[in-house]
């Protein structure tokens, strides 16, 4: 995997203010409000800040959380996982695995077959349509 690697200053000028605070600085978007939780048309999700090939459609399911939520990756390698201890929580935190932008977290109480929950942003998430 290609690393993508810009300093905070690049990152301010690609991204937009919201996308920012998101995926360089570990917030969160509203629940029911980003672009993609309802979305069902058939593509791949990517990363907003790289184009990394993230989450394919056919995995995302509606989890009722008002986020985009995934049972799986496109491939074990797009992303990294990382303990998050922040905000009282013990949480495991979805970051791309090229530019290491934060995305979401990921739970253990999703859908067979893996049994995962991806629990992703709509804006760190670029959904390239079939
Ligand atoms: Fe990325």
């Amino acid at each position: 995997m290609a690393k993508v690697e810009k300093s905070e200053k690049d990152w301010r000028e690609i991204l937009t203010p919201e996308q920012y605070r998101v995926l360089r600085k570990k917030g969160t978007e509203r629940a029911f409000t980003g672009e993609y939780y309802k979305e069902s048309e058939p593509g791949i999700y990517c990363c907003a800040a790289c184009g990394n090939e993230l989450f394919g459609s056919d995995t995302k399911y509606d989890s009722g959380s008002g986020w985009p939520s995934f049972y799986d990756v496109m491939s074990s390698d797009a992303v990294s996982l990382y303990k998050d201890t922040s905000h009282g929580m013990v949480r495991v935190e979805v970051c791309c695995a090229a530019c290491d932008s934060h995305l979401g977290h990921v739970f253990p109480d999703g859908p067979r077959p893996t049994g995962q929950r991806y629990c992703i942003n709509s804006i760190s998430l670029d959904l390239k349509k079939e």
